[in-house]
């Protein structure tokens, strides 16, 4: 049996584990034989310690090996795409069925939310119905009839990554460069995509607040890719302010309902046609980036996107009607107004996020329960004029105890001052050839 102790000893003394322990390591764990306090004193180990390039891709093979590994159907090259986690992040919502429309197909393995960021799966499960943990059968026959799945971690699929990733959230061992990256590219790997996109968020709402560090980030993300076979581009974009006009798991469906249809907030919708585009250059159905682009703008235009969108979720269970009409949100409404006149200079993303997972919108253990319809709806955006007394922030809640706090949170997220409008909303893009010009 695996002794847990030696090993959390070499990692704290800063030392490198061989590929062996760790995979013995996974294993135990995922067993029960390594127990919760031990691999969380490990995670933090790790937070401070890092790991190196062969202890990186041996963790996220261990990773990616824990469960079964997707093998679609002959004659599919599939195209995943995962961010590494931001405020008011829909794209994936829209990027799935999108590029699905424009003939590539994705098989798409999600998280729930994590520290303060929302997860693709809490949104998924806002709609009705809808099963976001697919049996492994089931997920690759989806993307073979309509070209398009995404599920969260099942037992079948990367389990002990799921069991880490909650752990994580939990413990303040999320902001891991090491840990993020092997989390991402295990997933990645065991969805069976033979190419990636990595959405990497810049920001007060990412885990990456600078831009070095993201960049670092989207480095280790190609290069971890690279060492396993797979192509990859990573687009650092920016996450200071959330993306679009909504925070919140249903809302953001709505809003990803929006960009669907062709109208909803430019941030979101450009952010969708470039990551789009650069996953239709992945998977071989444009020669560069912009002509990806202009497929993806086309499709969220004529509808096929949309169309996608609705067979997907009908597949996988859920109602599209209740889509249509517009999911709901919480009863209670508060409104955040402006303190001065003047130029907003400040929309503090994790504020806003942190505020949203306080009033139930996310977890703060491990088991509890989401409320769907928490929201918040951002009525101006940074570098917009507003007066004072104008409200910046609609917040939808329900029964919390921390009502107060969340509000107290978003009375802070803005501020007025002279400054500058939203950084460029795409920052670099780092490929597996160095970096890409758009
Ligand atoms: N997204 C993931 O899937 N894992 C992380 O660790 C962070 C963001």
């Amino acid at each position: 049996m695996f002794n847990p102790i030696p090993f959390i000893e070499a990692k704290r003394d800063g030392k490198s584990h061989s590929p062996d322990d760790l995979e013995r390591f996974v294993r135990g764990y995922s067993a029960g034989e390594v127990a919760d306090y031990q691999a969380a004193a490990w995670l933090m180990a790790v937070y401070f310690q890092g790991l190196d390039a062969e202890e990186l891709r041996a963790f996220t093979l261990a990773l990616a090996h824990s469960g079964d590994v997707v093998a679609l159907p002959e004659g599919i090259r599939a195209v995943d795409k995962h961010s590494t986690g931001g405020v008011g992040d829909k794209t994936t919502l829209v990027l799935v069925p999108l590029v699905a429309a424009c003939g590539v197909p994705v098989a798409k393995l999600s998280g729930r939310g994590l520290g303060f960021t929302g997860g693709t799966v809490d949104k998924l499960e806002s709609i009705p119905g809808f099963e976001s943990h697919l049996p492994l059968s089931r997920f690759k026959n989806q993307v073979a009839e309509i070209g398009c799945a995404v599920s969260g971690h099942s037992l079948d699929l990367a389990p002990a990554e799921g069991l880490f990733y909650s752990l994580r959230d939990v413990t303040a061992t999320v902001p891991s460069l090491p840990l993020i990256a092997s989390s991402i590219v295990g997933k990645k790997i065991a969805g069976g995509a033979g190419s990636f996109v990595f959405d990497v968020k810049c920001g007060s709402g990412a885990f990456m607040p600078d831009l070095e560090r993201a960049r670092e980030l989207a480095r280790a993300l190609v290069d971890l890719s690279a060492s396993l076979g797979r192509k990859s581009l990573a687009l650092v974009t920016d996450m200071d302010q959330p993306l679009g006009t909504w925070v919140g798991n249903a809302a953001e469906v709505n809003e990803a309902f929006q960009v669907l249809s062709g109208s909803g907030p430019e941030d979101t919708a450009e952010l969708c046609r470039k990551l789009g585009g650069a996953m239709l250059l992945l998977g071989g159905a444009v020669p560069d980036l912009e002509t990806g682009r202009l497929y993806c703008a086309r499709a969220l235009q004529d509808g096929r996107a949309l169309d996608r969108f609705l067979q997907m979720v009908a597949a996988q269970g859920g109602c599209v009607d209740s889509l249509r009409k517009g999911l709901p949100l919480a009863s209670r409404i508060r409104e955040i107004r402006s303190k001065a006149a003047g130029r907003i200079s400040v929309l503090d993303a994790r504020c806003i996020g942190d505020a949203v997972k306080w009033l139930g919108g996310g977890r703060i253990r491990k088991d509890d329960r989401i409320d769907h319809g928490v929201a918040v709806q951002l009525l101006a955006k940074k570098g917009d004029t507003v007066q004072e007394g104008q409200p910046l922030m609609r917040v939808y809640y329900g029964d919390s105890a921390n009502a107060q706090e969340a509000l107290g949170l978003l009375e802070k997220a803005c501020s007025v001052g002279s400054s500058v409008g939203p950084a460029p909303l795409i920052m670099e893009t780092i490929g597996f050839e160095g970096t890409v010009q758009d």
